[in-house]
C-alpha cells in the first residue's frame, strides 16, 4: 500500500465515528464491473456498494442524466410538485404494480414509512392504539428505531432497548410459527422477500401464500422489504413477482437511485385511500428532482439494456459455478439465494476468505460471519463469473 493511501486510513480513523471494521483500501473511482483504489490498483466488484450499483460504474447515460439535472434544479421541498419526482412515481408504479409512491432518503426511512401506514390503516379502522406487528427473526430492516424494532436480532437492538412497542418475532419460512404470534391487534406481518443480511434465505412460496392468505382473512397488511432483493436482483423486477402474490406495502430502495441514495414505501389503493393524509408523514429531501431523476434513467436503462435478462441468464450460470465449488471444497455446506442474491454457506468464519480475495483484487462482502454474499452489479458477464470464480477458488 502506498504512504498516501495509508495516511488516508489513519486520518480516517482519527474524524470517523468507529462504527465500520473497514478494509483497508481506500476506493477512488470505478467503470463498469471494476472499482480502482488510490494507488490504481483494479478489483472485480461483486458487491455493489452492498446491492446497490446495478448498472456498473460510470454509465455515461446515467452520469449525464444527473449532470443534467444537477444544472436545472437539485432540490426544490416537498410543497411544490417536480417532474422527475412525478415521472419517478409513475415508472415505480408501472414495474411494481402498487398504486401510491412516498419517496424517502434511504432504506431504514422507507420501513419506517411502512411501518407508520400499516399502524394508521389499523388505527382509521378501530381507533385503538395497541396495534401489533409480526416480524420475523434474523431478519434486518435498517438502524433507525422502528426499523431496528422490527430486525429479529438481539444484536443489532439491545443496548438501544427498550424498541418501538407492540412488535412479535415468528420464524421466517414457518407459517405455524406466524400463526401463533397472531392476535386481535395484529395490523401487519413484514418479511424481506429474500432475507439479506440474515444469511440469503429466499422465501419459500407456500409460506408467502400462506401469510398472504392469512392476510385477506383477517384484514392484516402484508408488507414487504424489498430493499435488497428488488430492483431486479432475482430476475424480476421485485422478487415477490416470481410468485404473483403481492403486497399490502412495499419498500425499495438501494439499486432504486443506483448510487444516489434514495428508497420509497408503496402503497395499494386499499391501503393508500385509508392510511396517511396531509400532515401524517414528511420528509424534506425525499423525492427531491436530482434522487428522481436517478430513478428515472435506472429504470429507463433497466429496460433498454435488458437487465433482467442478463440476471436470469447469468444467475443461473453464477449458481452452477457457486455448487461446483461447493460440492469441491469440504468447508462449504451450502449455496443458497435467488438470482444475483447467492450465499456461500461455510463451516466457518469467512471474513479470512474475504481479506484475501481483496488482497487478489475481487471485493466480495459477509452475511453473518459464516456466509459469503454475492451480490455483484446486474450487468455483469459470464467470463466476470469465471474472473471471480478463479480469484475465488485460490483464495479457498
Ligand atoms: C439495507 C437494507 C435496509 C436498510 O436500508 P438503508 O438504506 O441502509 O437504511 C432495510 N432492509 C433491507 C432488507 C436491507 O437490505
Amino acid at each position: 500500500m502506498s504512504e498516501k493511501m495509508q495516511a488516508y486510513i489513519d486520518e480516517a480513523e482519527s474524524v470517523l465515528l468507529h462504527t465500520y471494521n473497514r478494509y483497508q483500501i481506500v476506493l477512488d473511482h470505478g467503470k463498469g464491473v471494476h472499482l480502482y483504489d488510490m494507488d490504481g490498483k483494479e478489483y472485480l466488484d461483486f458487491v455493489s456498494g452492498i446491492a446497490v450499483f446495478a448498472l456498473g460504474y460510470g454509465n455515461e447515460e446515467y452520469n449525464q442524466a444527473l449532470k443534467d439535472q444537477i444544472d436545472k434544479v437539485i432540490h426544490t421541498s416537498n410543497y411544490y410538485y417536480n417532474a422527475p419526482a412525478i415521472e419517478a412515481a409513475k415508472k415505480i408504479k408501472e414495474v411494481s404494480g402498487m398504486d401510491r409512491v412516498f419517496f424517502t432518503n434511504s432504506g431504514a426511512e422507507a420501513v419506517e414509512g411502512a411501518i407508520k401506514a400499516a399502524r394508521k390503516y389499523a388505527y382509521l379502522k378501530d381507533g385503538s392504539t395497541d396495534h401489533e406487528i409480526i416480524a420475523m427473526n434474523h431478519s434486518f430492516h435498517g438502524r433507525t428505531m422502528g426499523a431496528l424494532s422490527v430486525t429479529g436480532n438481539p444484536h443489532y437492538r439491545e443496548a438501544f432497548e427498550p424498541m418501538i412497542g407492540n412488535i412479535r418475532f415468528a420464524d421466517f419460512n414457518d407459517l405455524e410459527s406466524v400463526k401463533a404470534q397472531i392476535t386481535d391487534k395484529t395490523c401487519a406481518i413484514m418479511f424481506e422477500t429474500v432475507q439479506g443480511e440474515g444469511g440469503i434465505y429466499p422465501v419459500h412460496e407456500d409460506f408467502l401464500r400462506g401469510v398472504r392468505k392469512i392476510c385477506d382473512e383477517k384484514d392484516i397488511l402484508l408488507i414487504l422489504d424489498e430493499i435488497q432483493c428488488g430492483m431486479g436482483r432475482t430476475g424480476y423486477m421485485y422478487a415477490w413477482q416470481k410468485y404473483g402474490v403481492k403486497p399490502d406495502i412495499m419498500t425499495t430502495a438501494k439499486a432504486l437511485g443506483c448510487g444516489v441514495p434514495v428508497g420509497a414505501f408503496l402503497l395499494n389503493e386499499k391501503v393508500g385511500a385509508a392510511s396517511l393524509v396531509a400532515g401524517d408523514h414528511g420528509t424534506t429531501y425525499g423525492g427531491n428532482p436530482l434522487a428522481c431523476a436517478a430513478i428515472c434513467k435506472v429504470m429507463e436503462l433497466f429496460e433498454k439494456e435488458h437487465v433482467l435478462d442478463n440476471v436470469r441468464e447469468v444467475s443461473a450460470y453464477l449458481e452452477e459455478k457457486l455448487d461446483e465449488i461447493a460440492e469441491s471444497c469440504e468447508d462449504i455446506e451450502t449455496r443458497r439465494g435467488s438470482g444475483l442474491m447467492q450465499g456461500l454457506v461455510f463451516k466457518k468464519p469467512v471474513g479470512e476468505i474475504i481479506t484475501k480475495a481483496l488482497d487478489h483484487g475481487l471485493i466480495l462482502i459477509n452475511a453473518g460471519t459464516n456466509i459469503i454474499r454475492f451480490v455483484p452489479p446486474l450487468i455483469i458477464s459470464k467470463q466476470d463469473v469465471d474472473a471471480m470464480i478463479a480469484i475465488l477458488k485460490e483464495c479457498i
